[in-house]
């Protein structure tokens, strides 16, 4: 018997081979990693991980007993070469071959690294994806080191926020006018920009990187596109990730984005399946790709059903969180296309949260240390209730009487 193959053994990978069990299952499931570590969780790396207030084993997603209970065969170092769709063969890259009935994509995204003709070649420069990459940067964050941020997203503030907090003196460059740009609206950026400079950061916004520079294959030295040059120690780079999707638009699946699958998570291909920040998918009238942990997990459990034969129609309320120092951000809906950002102040001291209207319909909150604001915000999205923007805009309205 063939059973169910899952390339990619992320959060979207265990998803799935979890739910395939939860939902009884019973033949063969192997779940493909090339990490060479059991399936774990991201979001910690940039946070807690990194600070060093969470320990390795506590990473893990499940006890590795868990996966041995459920017979689910766990090969956390089998890189897949190829993926013959006719066939229904995976080669790896060692020559093994392995039959499937059915296959999911659950093979993530990787970070975009900066080019070797900009040095990012050069020791010191980091990416933040993996557990690897973390275990290789996180003896440089000692305090009064030097570190360049490069990218003004979630990675490089998380990055730039644990950084200051242990006394580094860190500079964050964002390329674009503005951080956060492609995913928040400029007062949730406002916003974090204070926050960051008020802790320390030298955070500057429209400038970008020229190039690195190094002494002995180390990097010493950046020069941005203001022409000033920083002596730096070393350099986190968050500068966006690119979906994986090369293994299945090798073996002839449409790709848009990402992998592109229909709500039922079928790629464009019979019996191969695609979930997580790697596949792409409709969305109230738009494809869109969620990078998220809430999608990787939801979409992995919808994918499994739908392998398993059942109907399914995915079609998630977004939400995503960030930790930078000590306020939590939560963020519900997708900020795309809005047309006026309604700010209010929340119930606890310096809490805040900003809500995103388009025309009248509300389409996204962002809430800063404001868990009632983020709450109340995601339950009106879920049941598709706006209130009217200028009685949210009114600070003295109680939410409960919108
Ligand atoms: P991101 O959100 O795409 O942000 C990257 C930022 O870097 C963009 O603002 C980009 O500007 C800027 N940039 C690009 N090239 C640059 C250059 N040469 N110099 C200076 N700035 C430059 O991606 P990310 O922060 O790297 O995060 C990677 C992934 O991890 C994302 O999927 C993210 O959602 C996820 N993540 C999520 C969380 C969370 O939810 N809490 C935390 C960490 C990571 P342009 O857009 O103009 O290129």
């Amino acid at each position: 018997m063939s059973g169910i193959i899952v390339v990619g053994a992320g959060q979207a990978g265990a998803s799935i081979v979890e739910t395939l069990r939860a939902e009884g299952h019973a033949g063969p499931v192997t779940l493909l990693g090339d990490e060479g570590a059991a399936p774990y969780q991201r979001p910690p790396l940039s946070k807690k991980y990194l600070l060093g207030e969470m320990t390795r084993d506590r990473l893990l997603l499940r006890p590795e007993a868990f996966f041995a209970e459920r017979d689910i065969d766990v090969r956390p170092s089998a890189r897949v070469a190829e993926i013959d769709a006719a066939a229904k063969t995976v080669t790896l890259a060692d020559g093994e071959t392995l039959p499937f009935d059915k296959l999911a994509f659950a093979t993530g995204a990787r970070p975009r690294l900066l080019p070797e003709a900009m040095s990012g070649a050069l020791a010191g420069v980091h990416p933040v994806r993996t557990l690897a990459d973390v275990d290789a940067m996180r003896a440089a964050f000692e305090p009064g080191r030097r570190l360049l941020v490069v990218g003004g997203g979630y990675i490089g503030l998380e990055a730039a926020a644990v950084a200051a907090k242990l006394g580094l003196s860190v500079t964050l460059i964002e390329a674009a006018p503005r951080i956060l740009g492609r995913v928040a609206c400029a007062e949730t950026a406002a916003w974090f920009a204070a926050l960051h400079r008020a802790h320390g950061v030298d955070l500057r916004e429209g400038v970008g990187l020229e190039r690195l520079e190094g002494e002995a294959g180390r990097l010493t030295r950046a020069v941005l596109s203001t022409g000033e040059t920083l002596e730096v120690d070393f350099a986190v780079v968050g500068i966006g990730v690119h979906p994986n999707v090369e293994l299945a638009a090798a073996a002839g699946c449409a790709i848009d984005d990402g992998i592109a699958v229909d709500a039922s998570c079928r790629t464009s291909l019979p019996d191969l399946y695609a979930a997580g920040d790697c596949a792409s998918f409709p969305w109230r009238g738009a494809r869109v790709r969620l990078e998220s942990v809430p999608n990787a997990i939801d979409q992995g459990a919808a994918c499994a059903r739908a392998m398993l034969g059942a109907e399914v129609a995915y079609d998630p309320m977004p939400w995503f969180w960030s930790d930078q120092y000590d306020v939590k951000l939560q963020i519900a809906g997708l900020a795309k296309d809005w047309t006026r950002i309604v700010t209010r102040p929340g119930a606890r001291e310096g809490s805040i949260s900003h809500w995103y209207f388009r025309g009248a319909e509300l389409i996204a909150v962002d809430a800063m240390n404001d868990p009632r604001g983020y709450m109340t915000g995601k339950r009106w999205l879920e049941s598709g209730h706006s209130p009217a923007p200028d009685a949210l805009a009114d600070s003295a309205a109680d939410l409960k009487t919108l």
